[in-house]
């Protein structure tokens, strides 16, 4: 498990007004003012009065609101995404990615949130509980505090948001200390937008995040593995619950029919994309040896084809600080001194700003931390492998299990191999397309998350307790078993009971 939080910075670093470096030039991006840990309670105390009258809108009222929003994020796209480049050094092409994604989960959920939200008619169990009629009820969890990572500063804050408002519930979110900047102007844009004020920040680092914790509902937390772990410790002490969104080392399997262009140029995207800094980027391959040098040079071709740097012209930007370049040049430097080559790349860019060259690692093994740690940097080590089910073996070799992706040119035999993976989510032929199927659950196994971010109705339902109302049809039969019956009666009731609920398993058990 890896801890990117800057342990290095001190708290009292968090305090009064900040000023945020632009990682591409060190220049400042913008100031942010810190929250007060001790002004927490005061916030959330705010959101929980403002969310009764959001509760009351009723989805149909909320998604109007959640509509308008999506119209001020298209509206002012530009704006957000210069932002996020100033605040991120991420090239202009990967910053582009992050507001039509949230359209899109918005324009999902207005479309489906009233029937998902809807009380929910269930049947009797047994034909003599036919006298009830029963309902489940969602209910918005009043605070729904959200602690997000700084990868992608826009899509990590609002997406889990987006379900948590639909479904009623105030959010109080904590960006990352990293990037404060572009979680502001979305607030702005949410109160400009005519909604309510059931969308609060907190920023700061570990203290603020603990104030959260201590006074949500529920903590939709998205972030590193290890700090995942000290969220549900701290969230236990109030038995708040959690949605664990982690860290993830996710494998690639290339199979010799695969269709080797294909698999070379996902890789490379799926590694590189945002200098590799995605939760369910390619973060180690393993290739069927019969193709294994056809797509180690379709690889290096691709790669060295990238451009590297912020804002327009670029395929990926800098990393986000020194701190994670730190992470990405020790695994390099680690794996080449235990016998591994970088084909190309390798080293830090020169010159100002965190950037890193896109690097290919191959001659990689288990032994070597960039097989086995979370990389989060423009890095691609590969591995040949001679059969399917060493591939198998191996990729699930991981204390992680985010996701992963398999290329065949015979899709049942991906399909065969995909369940056979150790993880929440699989595409075949592609990579990290699943993040776009929000009416499936994108979570992690092992130690890469607890519960699930989307899932349809579900993705909106987490964010509710359910509450069970079962009313009488007709009162014929109702309290028949009370104490005010005499036992003969009680006796028979039992009987009738035991020998309804009886005919199913007897006449399975024939
Ligand atoms: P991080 O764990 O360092 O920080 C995440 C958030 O937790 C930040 O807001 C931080 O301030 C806060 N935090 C730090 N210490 C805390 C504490 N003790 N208690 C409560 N909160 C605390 O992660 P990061 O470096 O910001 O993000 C990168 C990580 O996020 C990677 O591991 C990546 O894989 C993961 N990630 C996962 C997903 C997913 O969907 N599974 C998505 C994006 C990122």
């Amino acid at each position: 498990m890896t801890a990117t939080t800057p342990d290095v910075t001190p708290e009292a670093a968090f305090s009064g007004i900040g000023t945020i470096a632009n990682p591409a030039t060190g220049a400042e991006a913008g100031q942010v003012h810190w929250t007060d840990p001790a002004d927490v309670p005061t916030i959330a105390a705010g959101l929980r009065s403002a969310q009764r009258e959001w509760e009351q809108r009723g989805a149909k009222g909320r998604a109007k609101a959640l509509a308008r929003f999506a119209v001020w994020l298209s509206e002012h796209r530009d704006e957000i995404e210069d932002l996020l480049i100033k605040e991120t050094g991420k090239s202009a092409a990967d910053a582009a990615q992050e507001v039509p994604l949230l359209i899109m989960i918005l324009s999902y959920v207005i479309k489906t949130m009233d029937k998902a939200l809807a009380p929910e008619r269930r049947p009797a169990p047994l034909p003599i509980l036919a006298i009830k009629k029963i309902t489940v009820h969602y209910r918005p969890r009043p605070v729904v505090g959200i602690i997000a990572p700084w990868n992608y500063p826009v899509a990590n804050a609002l997406m889990d948001a987006i379900g948590a408002l639909a479904a009623g519930c105030a959010v109080l979110l904590k960006p990352s200390e990293r990037t404060p900047l572009t979680a502001e102007l979305l607030r702005r844009g949410w109160l400009d937008s005519g909604a309510p004020d059931v969308l609060a920040l907190a920023q700061g680092a570990r203290e603020v995040a603990g104030a959260v914790i201590d006074n949500a509902d529920y903590i939709q937390f998205t972030g590193s593995s290890a700090t995942g772990a000290k969220v549900a410790e701290r969230a236990a002490r109030r038995l708040t619950p959690v949605s664990l969104e982690l860290g993830g080392k996710d494998p690639m399997i290339v199979c010799e029919d695969a269709d080797v262009e294909l698999a070379a140029h996902a890789a490379v995207w799926g590694a590189m994309f945002n200098a590799g800094q995605t939760c369910v980027s390619v973060e180690r391959v393993y290739v069927l040896e019969p193709v294994y040098d056809q797509f180690v040079a379709a690889v290096v071709r691709d790669v060295q084809a990238l451009h590297v740097g912020a804002g327009d012209g670029n395929h990926f930007g800098a990393l986000i600080d020194e701190q994670q370049l730190a992470i990405t040049e020790r695994h390099v430097r680690e794996a080449v001194a235990a016998g591994a080559r970088a084909l190309t790349g390798g080293q830090r860019v020169d010159g100002p700003g965190s950037f890193y060259q896109p690097t290919v690692l191959v001659d990689v093994d288990h032994s070597m931390a960039c097989m086995t740690e979370e990389t989060f940097g423009p890095t691609l080590p590969i591995m040949k492998v001679a059969t399917v089910d060493e591939a198998i073996r191996l990729a699930n070799d991981s204390p992680y299990g985010l996701s992963a992706s398999v290329f065949s040119a015979d899709v049942k035999r991906a399909k065969d191999i995909a369940v056979q993976l150790d993880c929440g989510a699989v595409n075949i032929n592609d990579v990290i397309s699943n993040l776009m199927c929000t009416t499936a659950p994108m979570g992690g196994w092992k130690t890469s998350g607890i519960g699930a971010r989307f899932g349809g109705a579900d993705g909106m339902r987490k964010f509710c307790r359910q509450e069970t109302v079962v009313e009488p049809r007709t009162n014929v039969g109702a309290g028949g078993n009370y104490y005010h019956n005499s036992l003969k009666a009680l006796a028979r009731m039992n009987r009738v009971m035991t020998r309804t609920a009886l005919a199913r398993p007897r006449r399975t058990a024939k």
